[in-house]
């Protein structure tokens, strides 16, 4: 009955199959801050019970808006400075609350720093299927320039864990282009990284933002940044070398061992596709809403015991805003864009609105265009930001 019902709610958004929503879960806490970040994360846990306690409390405020999920994604921030009791906590009252079906993808990001052998068993009981390692680098010299706060040692050690803990479906973060960094550096922590067999590898190339410890160092002149060809080769050599390999390059920075280890959450932010995002920060989307939660961890408790939900901001999507989102979003992945479904779900005809400009992207070697889609090649993806300003 539950799938009947998501069936009459989405098909309004053209999809011949209902998709499941995903539900994101932010963990606001981090032992220490990296060079690089700035995401929003707060070192101070002495608010943690209280978080808990909240987060649990904006679940129930939340009851009923979502038919059910299939994702269950806990992510931050470091969700792993919680001791694994809160993980269970968390997801034995999401299980109470929402319907998550039985073959649920739910992952949970690790740092190499934190839990050893007994906790990820723990976390395999609790049904946990998916884990998404913060490696980052396998080069003790770049991991102090980045501030992470594991050696290369334990980031192998993690990755034997959970692997003897039983997880099959894990994911590997990495990040090249560093100050100093060179292809074969690059190819080195790859390498090890393989040397575990991991199902996913996500590659983020270092973005240098201006209000990090990074990036101030870069403004006093202590690092220069590559020149943009320099990075665009790492992309180009991460996607030859993993491809080589086995692996399906099927978004901009993600790499999995054949679509069946795509990550199916990340999949529905590149689709339009309803989540539910609870905890500080957290965004949401549904029925072309898209609404935030204050960014304080402070405001955050204190909305939820008054009885209110925490939502920060809100805005209403045209179909217009979605049309173009859904094309920037499209070419970032190697599926592309199917333009009968685009047609019927944002009520555009791609090739007729935009058909000189996609054919000179075509010329240029950026997209394939073929009856039915368009798909970004591998050098369109590497210029797909841009791609998308028609
Ligand atoms: S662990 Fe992640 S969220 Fe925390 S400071 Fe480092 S990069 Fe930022």
């Amino acid at each position: 009955m539950r799938e009947l019902s998501a069936q009459r709610e989405y098909r309004d958004m053209g999809r011949s199959t209902p998709p499941m929503p995903g539900l994101y879960i932010h963990i606001p806490f981090c032992r220490t801050k990296c060079s690089y970040c700035d995401f929003f994360s707060i070192t101070d846990t002495g608010p943690m019970d209280d978080f808990i306690r909240a987060l649990c409390r904006e679940a129930e405020t939340r009851r009923g808006e979502f038919p059910a999920f299939d994702t269950i994604y806990v992510g931050g921030g470091t969700p792993s400075v919680l001791p694994v009791k809160f993980i269970e906590t968390i997801l034995t009252t999401v299980r109470r609350t929402f319907t998550i079906l039985p073959d649920a993808e739910i992952t949970i990001e690790v740092n190499p720093a934190d839990w050893g052998l007994p906790e990820l068993k723990s976390l395999r009981g609790m049904g946990v299927n998916r884990l998404s390692i913060g490696v980052q680098s396998l080069n003790d010299k770049e991991l102090r320039l980045l501030g992470r706060r594991h050696t290369a040692e334990q980031a192998m050690r993690t990755l034997e864990n959970v692997s003897s803990a039983g997880f099959e479906n894990v994911c590997i973060d990495l990040i090249y282009g560093l100050p100093g960094q060179s292809i074969p550096m690059w190819q080195e922590t790859l390498s090890k990284a393989l040397s575990h067999a991991p199902a996913h590898l996500s590659c983020y190339e270092l973005e240098i933002k201006k209000n990090t410890p990074l990036g101030r160092r870069f403004m006093h002149g202590e690092y220069v940044q590559g020149p943009e060809e320099q990075q665009r080769g790492f992309f180009m050599q991460t996607s030859v070398f993993l491809s080589g390999r086995g692996y399906l390059h099927y978004e901009i920075s993600n790499f999995a061992r054949g679509m069946d280890r795509a990550s199916r959450h990340n999949l529905k932010y590149w689709d339009h596709t309803p989540y539910l995002g609870l905890g500080p920060s957290a965004h949401s989307f549904h029925h072309n809403r898209r609404w935030w939660n204050h960014g304080s961890v402070q405001n955050y408790v204190r909305d939820l015991d008054a009885g209110k939900q925490p939502v920060g901001g809100a805005e209403e999507l045209t179909r217009e805003q979605l049309a173009l989102e859904a094309l920037f979003l499209g070419l970032r992945t190697s599926r592309g864009i199917d333009t009968e479904t685009y047609t019927r779900r944002y009520g555009i005809d791609l090739m007729a609105e935009h058909g000189p400009a996609l054919e000179e992207w075509q010329r240029a070697g950026l997209v394939e265009i073929t009856h039915g889609s368009i798909r970004p090649t591998l050098g369109g993806m590497a210029v797909s930001d841009r791609l998308a300003l028609l």
